[in-house]
């Protein structure tokens, strides 16, 4: 899916402008000094097209100025992202922390739409078009407030952001998408190095693929596979500068942009509460994941005794995902990495037949039912995979299910259909 970076000086309004785009309030809290936003990217749909929206508002390094920190976010929107809007209040007009941040869209080449936020009305129109000073090409008037003009932005932004491939990569038979994701430390650039080794990929020399500079292509076990955004990986030097923010946002972007994660854990250390997040944050985005315990050199009898307790404790809800022991330093066990990644795509895109699927189901109904509950018992009526990466299921029923009984129909379905590496979705449509 193409992502679109959303730049701008503070209160011009990008967050309200981001609920705009994605239609609905949830999401964006406005900016408060100091405090660090955990979901910084957001699916979006306009016209049957989908896309993230990273709004990059919430990055707050601890450049000196304002104008420093503008155009440190305009970096980082341009490295990430497929295209960038860049909103300016149209009532201010254009400052010179604005004109920093156009030298550095226009120096990517990358394309970018402009919005002139806050015309709430025809009268302050006029100073929209002030705007085309800038170079940046048309000026969009919009009300992200009132919603005015925002139907003709998203059509511009639309027009320039990529087609997002239709299929997946298999089926398109280009390079899978991997990111490798992780906390600091636990020896993610250690790994990459180890699998990329003499044998990365010139980049010409794979026809047809056009390759973002962030990433890498690499060959394992005989195939190419695109290891996405390793410069958040190697480039560790801006990172360690920076803000949290900065690793975080590049996580879920590379999360957003890839097929499969491998989440790295360092094997000596305790499973820790930014772990546990950036597992959270695949879960949220449907990929398949492998686990990938590094340092695994260090770790002794007692700590593995402990490991095991964390594991059931914070990696309960992931389960499914296999589970490797690595040594990035040496190669030790790294050859183990590709096979885990094949089974978690597997299940990550395995298809059931609607036949297969709802056999199952009425066996599952038959042998366990749904406990009775004010006087009504909900049946599983008929059941259909609509999609496939991760599977998603709707289950037609004659009434709401209760978790516990949703969770055991996921628990069934893993033991009868595999899905090993995958979330699965389940949609219930209660028939009231
Ligand atoms: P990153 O921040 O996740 O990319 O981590 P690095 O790859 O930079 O590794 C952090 C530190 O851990 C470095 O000092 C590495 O040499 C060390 N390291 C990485 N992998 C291993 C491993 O398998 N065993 C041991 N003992 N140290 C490792």
């Amino acid at each position: 899916v193409p992502v679109l970076a959303v730049v701008g000086r503070p209160n011009v309004g990008k967050s309200t402008l981001v609920n705009r785009i994605l239609g609905r309030r949830e999401a964006v809290v406005e900016d408060i000094p100091g405090v660090t936003r955990d979901r910084v990217s957001y699916d979006a749909e306009w016209n049957g097209r989908a896309f993230t929206v990273v709004d990059t508002g919430g990055w707050d390094p601890d450049a000196r100025g304002l104008a420093e920190r503008i155009a440190a976010q305009a970096e980082i929107a341009v490295s990430l992202a497929d295209a960038t809007l860049f909103v300016v209040d149209a009532t201010v007009g254009i400052t010179d922390a604005d004109e920093e941040v156009v030298k550095i869209l226009r120096k990517s080449g990358k394309p970018v739409v402009l919005a002139a936020n806050k015309v709430d009305d025809e009268r302050t129109e006029a100073e929209a078009y002030g705007l085309w000073n800038l170079g940046l090409g048309e000026p969009y008037p919009v009300s992200a407030l009132h919603g005015r003009g925002s139907g003709d932005l998203l059509d511009a932004v639309l027009a320039v952001l990529p087609e997002p491939p239709p299929v997946t990569e298999k089926e398109l038979g280009g390079p899978r998408r991997v990111a490798i994701v992780g906390r600091p430390n636990v020896g993610k650039s250690s790994l990459l190095n180890k699998l990329a080794g003499e044998e990365r990929v010139v980049v010409d020399n794979v026809a047809g693929t056009t390759v973002d500079p962030v990433d890498e292509l690499v060959e394992l076990g005989g195939r190419t596979w695109r290891f996405v955004d390793t410069a958040g990986i190697r480039k560790r030097v801006k990172e360690a500068s920076g803000h949290e923010y900065y690793a975080w946002l590049r996580t879920s972007t590379a999360i957003e942009r890839s097929e499969v994660c491998v989440l790295v854990l360092d094997g000596q250390e305790s499973i820790a509460e930014q772990d546990v997040r950036i597992l959270q944050a695949v879960r949220e985005s449907g990929r398949a994941l492998v686990i990938a315990f590094n340092k695994w050199d260090l770790v002794d009898e007692e700590r593995r005794y402990y490991l095991d307790r964390e594991i059931e404790r914070d990696l309960v809800q992931v389960q499914w995902a296999p589970r490797i022991n690595i040594t990035a330093r040496t190669g030790w066990h790294i050859d183990r990495l590709v096979p885990a990644i094949d089974k978690a795509l597997e299940g990550w895109e395995t298809r059931i037949s609607t036949g297969a699927l709802n056999s199952f189901l009425g066996r599952l109904v038959a042998e366990h039912p749904h406990p009775v509950r004010s006087g009504k018992q909900p049946k599983v009526l008929f059941g259909t995979q609509v999609s496939t990466a991760p599977p998603t299921f709707v289950l037609f029923t004659s009434g709401k299910l209760d978790a516990g009984y949703e969770r055991y129909i996921e628990r069934r379905l893993r033991e009868e259909f595999g899905f090993v590496g995958t979330p699965i979705v389940i949609n219930v449509k209660p028939r009231e």
